[in-house]
């Protein structure tokens, strides 16, 4: 039996995430050898019950380190703007979960949910024993990235393209055919990996009580340098001083991913995750057919540079303070997931420090993949699809904006998902009672009006955008106003 806060349970969670992308994905869309990495991300699904011993199984996965531009996005719906291994993940982890809804409400039965009775609302509602837990191959990129490192020389940012620092704080791209430049990088990498123990027992002991829900100067670490993140402060929230060494950041905000020229409206997934925290994992959408929100119980990390400190603060105590502030309707809270760390690398992702400093090492992979995959079971069955800049690969400009084109986890599929399950449960004679208001208005309704009309999940945003989470940046109404022309 395994214990949840073991570090047995997050190598084997790592173990079984590393093993699903061995063995089940195709070779389409892995990063091509020694030349490429990149990031991976998982949803473990673990089935605890006294007859049987708790059983692992990978239900969703992702891959991929892009975002696109806000120039780029479509007011369809039919574009993936942000393909960050771990919102992949949690998109197809949408898929997963939508599809056990289907089995519920069709009568054939599903492996996770119960199908409540008419009287009690006709929801769903999990079978006990049964647990989420997220895996991600490095530490997300926003503000679980900023932490203490043990060199002032070089500058390296996580699960990012790299960028190094001048004496005068500026920031210019690392060139990497520079030789000396890598070789001193290198050697940095390794102090930072043999020492990191013994920098943090020596770095101020800070009670994390006392930085939950404050943003503070990195500086009182006392620490030389930090890893830097290239996500950006919200707008209208307090901005990094750029300062040299440990005083380049601030902590605790919201920031925006970067992005490839325009800049891009996509919240880091430090960000996004701890929102994950508060309403769950699952959606406005999908909330219609839930009793309750779909929280992990664990966040799991490969091997990779991390800081507990800084995934805590990230994902869970910025919002802690401020929680207590908010009335938060009937099955919400601020849901505490275990942060551990597994000893497994992910084979695919950035090389090992201890390799780039081995001189006959042909290994190279500097550059991160252009492309992401899309994995999640469906059933007995899997799905897999790879895309480049948000639609499917393979599709010519020519036919970008045919149905064909479009990813599985798009907005405009999820809700033609969405709405195929709720013609089931009308013809079961099982809509929800938050979908009634629907039920003659066909398929003129929004998207937007879908979502909003999941009045509990909404009442909990709207709190969380004025207080904990204020400066969210929003997708302009436009932009979420679409319907669907076929289901
Ligand atoms: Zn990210």
């Amino acid at each position: 039996m395994f214990n949840y806060k073991s570090k047995e349970f997050a190598d084997e969670i790592a173990d079984c995430s590393y093993k699903n992308y061995k063995n089940c994905l195709t070779c389409k869309g892995k990063p091509r050898n020694n030349r490429e990495w990149t990031l991976l991300a998982s949803v473990v699904m673990a089935m605890e019950s006294h007859e049987s011993p708790i059983k692992l199984k990978v239900v969703a996965m992702g891959t991929g380190t892009k975002c696109i531009g806000q120039s780029k996005m479509s007011k369809e719906g039919d574009i993936l703007n942000d393909s960050h291994a771990e919102i992949i993940a949690r998109r197809a982890f949408l898929r997963f979960l939508f599809h056990e809804i289907k089995s519920a409400y069709s009568n054939n039965g599903s492996e996770i949910f119960h199908l409540q009775s008419p009287e009690d609302g006709n929801l769903c509602v999990l079978k006990p024993g049964i647990t989420f837990h997220f895996f991600t191959s490095q530490t997300p990129c926003g503000d679980a990235s900023i932490f203490p490192k043990m060199t002032t020389t070089i500058s390296d940012c996580i699960g990012e393209e790299c960028k190094r620092v001048k004496p005068n704080g500026t920031d210019y791209p690392l060139l990497l055919n520079d030789e000396p430049v890598l070789k001193k990088r290198k050697i940095d990498i390794l102090k930072y990996t043999d020492h990191l123990q013994t920098s943090f027992s020596n770095l101020e002991q800070k009670n994390i009580e006392q930085l939950t829900g404050k943003t503070q100067s990195i500086q009182s670490f006392h620490a030389e340098d930090i890893f830097r993140t290239g996500a950006k402060c919200v707008p209208k929230g307090e901005q990094d001083n750029h300062a040299p060494g440990a005083g380049y950041h601030c902590i605790g905000v919201l920031r925006i991913k970067p992005g490839r020229g325009c800049r891009t409206l996509s919240l880091s997934c430090s960000d996004k995750m701890a929102r994950w925290n508060i309403l769950g994992c699952q959606g406005s959408l999908l909330n219609h057919f839930l009793v309750k929100p779909i929280y992990f119980d664990s966040f799991i990390l490969g091997k990779c540079p991390f800081n507990q400190e800084a995934m805590y603060r990230a994902l869970i105590g910025r919002l802690k303070e401020k929680v207590g502030l908010l009335s938060l309707p009937e099955n919400y809270h601020l849901h505490e997931p275990i942060i551990l760390q597994s000893c497994l690398k992910f084979p695919d992702g950035r090389e090992d420090p201890k390799n780039l400093m081995d001189k006959n090492s042909k290994n190279e992979n500097h550059d991160p993949c252009n492309t992401s995959i899309i994995w999640y079971r469906s059933g007995n069955e899997s799905f897999e699809e790879v895309s480049v800049n948000g639609r499917r690969q393979g599709v010519t400009h020519k036919n970008s904006h045919k149905v064909y084109s479009r990813l599985s986890i798009c907005s405009k599929e999820i809700f033609a998902e969405f709405r195929r399950i709720m013609n089931i449960s009308v013809k079961f004679n099982k809509i929800p009672l938050s979908l009634y208001k629907f039920l003659n208005k066909d398929s003129h309704s929004t998207y937007h009006a879908y979502k909003m009309a999941a009045n509990n999940y909404q009442k909990v945003w709207l709190q969380l955008r004025k207080g904990a989470l204020k400066n969210w940046t929003q997708k302009s109404r436009e932009q979420i106003q679409f319907c669907i022309e076929e289901i």
